[in-house]
């Protein structure tokens, strides 16, 4: 056998060729000469895969990546060392020079290659929604019944504030595009509907109260022919706050603590704790605040009954005795509350 091209006929062939003939020929590696990349001049992410991808690189590490995905090393190379460099940037392009080392057959090769890395500079679409004041959802906060109060207004301010710069590590569009006082309450529009909704339980597990959400229609998505929604999240705080006296069927109590599940109130008669859930919110009623509390004085105490005077008319009001009066003594000044009439110890 013979080299056709050398016509030398010592050596094995490959390919058809003499191994002198064949490595003259061979290219260590394949690379494109001209390598474009699409990428977003205001966050820097980039297309991959036919996909915006956030990677915020610097742009001379976006050209080097580039590079290494566009350079595919032939299979019959052994022990391959890479050089990349930027030899000149002018404008959005960038031209660079690819130095390969390798062994074929035995035989040590080095190529230089050279190519031009184009940045398609442009904005991908979670810029220029958010550069366009997008938002998905509104946060309503209201209260029932009631004005928010400027600590419940201030509270939760901190709370998107704090947890909106968390999500916002993993998901862009979790922003606030507006806050606006309205007569009823505090709307915020939300860049994300799933960060609205993480923020809503976050609002939750500090102020309690109610969900309700409605979503509408605004549209249509050009590219995937879905409908567009907009979710209006409104949460409704409870008009009673922590230390406020409910009644709750036929129970009296007084808040205690609250959070997303459930309001933790304590009976006035036998002093227990027990909780309502949020969904029986309806079944309760606002009787009394802290305010509304008068003092009074012990005046007797027997083994069945104390006596206090009432805290207005000084009138004397029987009472059953109750364990919990154990560490009250005669003579001691006793919170009361009146409630329709009758008088409840508060201790
Ligand atoms: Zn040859
Ligand atoms: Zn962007």
């Amino acid at each position: 056998m013979f080299c056709p091209q050398c016509g030398s006929s010592d050596t094995q062939l490959v390919e058809g060729l003499c191994k002198t003939c064949f490595l003259k020929e061979f290219y260590l590696l394949k690379l494109e000469s001209e390598i474009i990349v699409t990428l977003c001049t205001s966050c820097h992410s980039q297309i991959q895969e036919g996909k915006w991808k956030e990677l915020g690189l610097p742009e001379e590490e976006i050209i080097y990546q580039a590079l290494e995905e566009n350079i595919h090393v032939s299979p019959m190379v052994e022990n391959v060392e890479i050089e990349l460099e930027i030899i000149h940037r002018r404008g959005s392009l960038a031209d660079c020079r690819v130095i390969a080392k390798g062994v074929v057959f035995g035989e040590e090769i080095t190529q230089e290659y050279k190519t031009t890395v184009r940045l398609n500079k442009t904005v991908c679409p979670d810029c220029s929604k958010i550069a366009s004041g997008y938002y998905e959802s509104v946060i309503q906060l209201r209260a029932d019944n009631r004005p928010l109060y400027p600590e419940e207004i201030a509270l939760a301010d901190e709370i998107i504030a704090v947890n909106l710069n968390k999500l916002e590590k993993k998901n862009r569009m979790a922003y606030i595009t507006q806050r606006t006082p309205m007569k009823e309450g505090m709307d915020y529009y939300i860049g994300s509907q799933k960060a609205a909704k993480k923020l809503i339980n976050k609002l939750r597990e500090q102020l309690g109260g109610l969900v309700k959400e409605s979503p509408r229609l605004m549209g249509q998505d050009k590219s995937t022919g879905k409908g567009l929604y907009r979710t209006w999240i409104s949460l409704r705080l409870p008009q009673f706050s922590i230390d406020d006296f409910i009644q709750y069927n036929d129970r009296l109590a007084q808040v205690k603590s609250l959070d997303s599940r459930k309001i933790i109130v304590r009976d006035l008669i036998n002093q227990e704790k027990f909780s309502i859930l949020w969904k029986d919110y309806a079944n309760i009623k606002l009787i009394g605040h802290l305010e509304d509390i008068q003092k009074t004085t012990l005046t007797s105490k027997t083994p069945h009954s104390i006596q206090i005077l009432h805290p207005t008319t000084f009138e004397p009001i029987d009472q059953e005795i109750n364990p919990d009066y154990d560490k009250l003594s005669i003579g001691d000044e006793v919170d009361v509350l009146e409630i329709e009439g009758k008088i409840y110890i508060i201790l």
